[in-house]
């Protein structure tokens, strides 16, 4: 018998809940993933009630020696599987990994340069309702209207225009390989700093799908939530050159205690991520993202950019005359999640947007393969083209439930 049940009963069934509604929907929002029992097992370890403040070895708190042991495990896994020179592996989220990173080369008011979100950059890359646009100056860059390929002669125009002190690279809905060197070009000549936030694509990068910033960025950023599938935080990686500028920020500048059980679970993944398994994982990953965008462009459907190198698309559904809202929702109802996205260039506000997002990494953990796609595309097909029609909806809902029952994963 379960002591949480015992006890807190209302929490227990929203865990239920939540595990039910895991096992029988199809999970395709980009950035979430399925963590294994071992990385939920350190996440719901003692390691939750120490206070650790500081680095191992330098704590300011007695009793620290077995966090140390975590904590230690943790960078050198990282460093190991990012080939970094320093890893700070403290911070909270990818939002608290950003922060790290401007608060140790940018001073209020100066200027940093970031993609677009509506192109498919990220809030904390200077959007006016992050700290990010609220501190800094923030110059934005976009994608093409012709391809959706970032604009590097755009980005290369801005950045000799405004002299930004640090170029921020990296997105959370662009489905394309991303080109560190011209950036790094660029910043040479303006002597700007680079940061590559790769939360998304982490896990891409440690098996070689797509190529990593390290060799050229003072500092790469990540979640370890999203493709790298760990527990929800985030990590900074940077040059040596900068690692005491980074831990300071961290802790004291804008953390307090570490999450040591996290920081735990974060080891377990990335030993994880060290394993051979890991970079076959990856490898279905996008294949099946491929054969997603496929069968939905033979379908009918437009896709940003016309298809994908990674594990995301995003739908443009724009000529459906369907908005990205309608459409979230109507697949919700028809047992399949993902989330209401811009495109570039948005009419619609950002509550309604013309699109949507859909990743695979999720249903790829699950053991789902290209078949399972077709599927998947088929659904999405017949529930966007019957919005209506609930009776349609609830059948195909049922045939979800029956695709996910073959692929269990927590119950
Ligand atoms: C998800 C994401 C983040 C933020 O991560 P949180 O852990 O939610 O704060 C940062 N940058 C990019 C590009 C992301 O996609």
């Amino acid at each position: 018998m379960s002591l949480l049940k015992e006890f807190d009963p209302e929490i227990f069934e929203a865990i239920r809940l939540e595990t039910e509604r895991l096992e029988y929907k199809l999970e395709l929002i980009a950035s979430e993933n399925m963590v294994s029992r071992t990385v939920l097992e350190a996440v719901g370890s003692v390691l939750t009630n120490k206070y650790a403040e500081g680095y191992p070895g330098r704590r300011y708190y007695g009793g620290c020696d077995f966090v140390d042991i975590a904590e230690r495990l943790a960078i050198e896994r990282a460093k190991k599987l990012f080939n970094c020179d320093h890893v700070n592996v403290q911070p909270h989220s990818g939002s608290q990994a950003n922060m790290a990173v401007y608060m140790s080369v940018c001073k209020p008011g100066d200027t940093i340069m970031g993609m677009d979100l509506s192109h498919g950059g990220h809030l904390t890359h200077g959007s006016p309702v992050n700290f990010s646009g609220r501190l800094y100056n923030v110059v934005f860059y976009g994608v093409r209207k012709e391809d959706h390929r970032i604009d590097m002669d755009q980005v290369r125009d801005l950045a000799r225009r405004h002299r930004p002190r640090l170029i921020v690279v990296g997105a959370s809905a662009y489905p394309r390989i991303i080109d560190f060197k011209s950036f790094r070009e660029i910043a040479d000549e303006v002597d700007a700093y680079i940061m590559v936030d790769i939360a998304h694509i982490a896990g891409l990068v440690v098996a070689d799908l797509h190529p990593s910033p390290v060799p050229y960025a003072e500092f790469v950023t990540t979640t370890t939530h999203k493709t790298l599938r760990g527990p929800r935080g985030g990590m900074v990686m940077c040059r040596e050159g900068f690692s005491k500028a980074i831990d300071k920020t961290v802790f004291p500048g804008i953390q307090g205690g570490p999450l040591m059980h996290i920081i735990a679970a974060k080891a377990v993944a990335f030993k994880e991520a060290l394993e051979p398994s890991f970079r076959e994982y990856q490898k279905q990953i996008v294949s099946n993202a491929r054969t997603l965008a496929e069968e939905l462009i033979r379908r009918g459907y437009e896709l940003i950019s016309g298809g994908t190198d990674t594990h995301l698309l995003v739908v443009d559904l724009t000529k459906r005359d369907m908005t990205g809202k309608d459409a979230e929702e109507v697949l919700f109802r028809a047992g399949i999640t993902v989330n209401k996205n811009t495109i570039p260039f948005e009419t619609r506000s950002p509550f309604v947007t013309s699109g949507i997002r859909i990743g695979v990494p999720a249903v790829t953990t699950r053991g789902m393969k290209e078949e399972e796609m077709r599927l998947i595309a088929g659904f999405i097909d017949r529930a966007l083209s019957n919005p209506e029609d609930e009776k349609t909806l609830s059948s195909i809902k049922a045939e979800v439930k029956e695709l996910c029952k073959r692929f269990s994963f927590y119950m």
